[in-house]
């Protein structure tokens, strides 16, 4: 009992209430007895601009839509975001309707985390890149009124994030080598492959680079032999796995690469939310979650825990995302094996500043909740 008293007053706690001292507008109160006004919520349209055209399997593009978000209590702003490349079938418009929809006013204490998730998941089913915009601001608020940031609110050491994978899209072997020497402070490459040029990409990358790859096919492969001879060449390649080789709907063949390939078979398109995950047992070696398919890091945290009980492996990936979304992502990463976060390099005009990679390495932030903030030049929320 001494030793516990020892350390209550050292580290400023008293029994039975945690004291918090505040940012933001300097408040410091006991989480436990915080009387907050009620939750708003604000939300903006914004266009990223892709540094590089994006090429995979299915299409090209230059731009992505996305909503940023702001749920705002007592002075303290949490931040969230709503990434929508075309594929996955949400909008800027269908995103603020449901953002409309909702009425969070009702909620007057941010910490009642679940309580307010689960609100928002009922109220309408799908639209996950929109419940993601809410449960990444919730979270971010949360963060910063306890003045932590996430990753210290879950126990999580930020020495274990992952090191990122950069991704080199589908192009002509000069480009290809191109980009690949742009990304020499990267320690994995994830190469982009499901064309008719697949050994072309791989060996143009090697041809400038000896750093481990990872492959992401986006369903390209139809033929399950040839998939798996493909899969045998390319660990001699120095390939570490194979991301979504086949369409989501081949399971039967899926499997039985996976049963017989020599390296991990991961789990993309085949997976939006928490639902799928057990699914996915037998079937593929591992899990790519991402905050925009599955909504957010309530849903993520419990998809990474299924996951490894069932020992598959947990990859965290991303959309073209400001450091909104890939800060919040990052948050969680000292869970996954593997890092899939630079949706927010591909872009040329980020809002905020949040996480880093140094060396490679994900570098999560000292700042609160998901680790951002709004750059002083955006006017995005004035
Ligand atoms: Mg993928």
């Amino acid at each position: 009992m001494v030793e516990r008293r020892d350390f209550l007053k050292k580290t400023g706690m008293a029994a039975g209430a945690f004291l918090v001292t505040a940012s933001g507008d300097g408040c410091i109160g006991r989480i436990s007895e915080r009387k907050s006004g009620p939750l708003k919520l604000a939300f903006k349209p914004y266009e990223l601009q892709l540094r590089h055209v994006f090429t995979l399997a299915g299409n090209s593009r230059t731009t992505t839509p996305v909503i940023l978000t702001r749920l705002s209590c007592d002075g303290f702003s949490g931040y969230g975001e709503a990434s929508l490349p075309p594929y996955l079938g949400e909008t800027q418009e269908s995103v603020m309707h449901f953002l409309d929809s909702l009425d969070l006013t009702q909620f007057h204490d941010p910490f009642l985390v679940e309580d307010i998730l689960d609100y928002v998941f009922k109220s309408a089913p799908g639209n996950y890149a929109a419940k993601a915009s809410v449960d990444i601001a919730l979270h971010d608020l949360i963060g910063k009124i306890a003045g932590l940031p996430l990753y210290r609110l879950w126990g999580l050491n930020p020495e274990d994030t992952p090191d990122t994978s950069f991704t080199i899209g589908i192009d002509e072997p000069n480009v290809v080598q191109e980009k690949v020497k742009e990304a020499s402070a990267y320690n994995i490459l994830k190469v982009k492959l499901g064309r008719n040029n697949d050994r072309e990409m791989i060996t143009a990358v090697r041809s400038v680079s000896n750093v481990p790859i990872c492959v992401d096919v986006n369903q390209g492969w139809t033929d399950r032999q040839l998939a798996l001879d493909m899969i045998f060449w390319l660990k001699d390649q120095g390939v570490v796995f194979v991301e979504q080789p086949m369409p989501k709907e081949s399971i039967d063949d899926i499997a039985w690469l996976t049963l017989n390939s020599p390296l991990p078979v991961i789990a993309d398109e085949a997976l939006q939310a928490k639902e799928d995950v057990m699914s996915l047992y037998g079937v593929y070696s591992g899990i790519n979650i991402k905050l925009m398919k599955c909504g957010g890091l309530r849903a993520a945290r419990e998809m990474v825990t299924l996951a490894k009980a069932i020992k598959m492996e947990v990859m965290f990936g991303c959309m073209t995302e400001t450091s909104c979304a890939v800060s919040a992502a990052s948050q969680l990463s000292p869970l996954a094996r593997w890092g899939d976060l630079d949706g927010n390099l591909l872009i040329s005009n980020d809002v905020f500043e949040g996480v880093k990679v140094v060396d490679g390495k994900i570098i999560l932030p000292d700042r609160p909740g998901v680790g951002v903030e709004l750059k002083p030049e955006s006017d995005i929320f004035k």
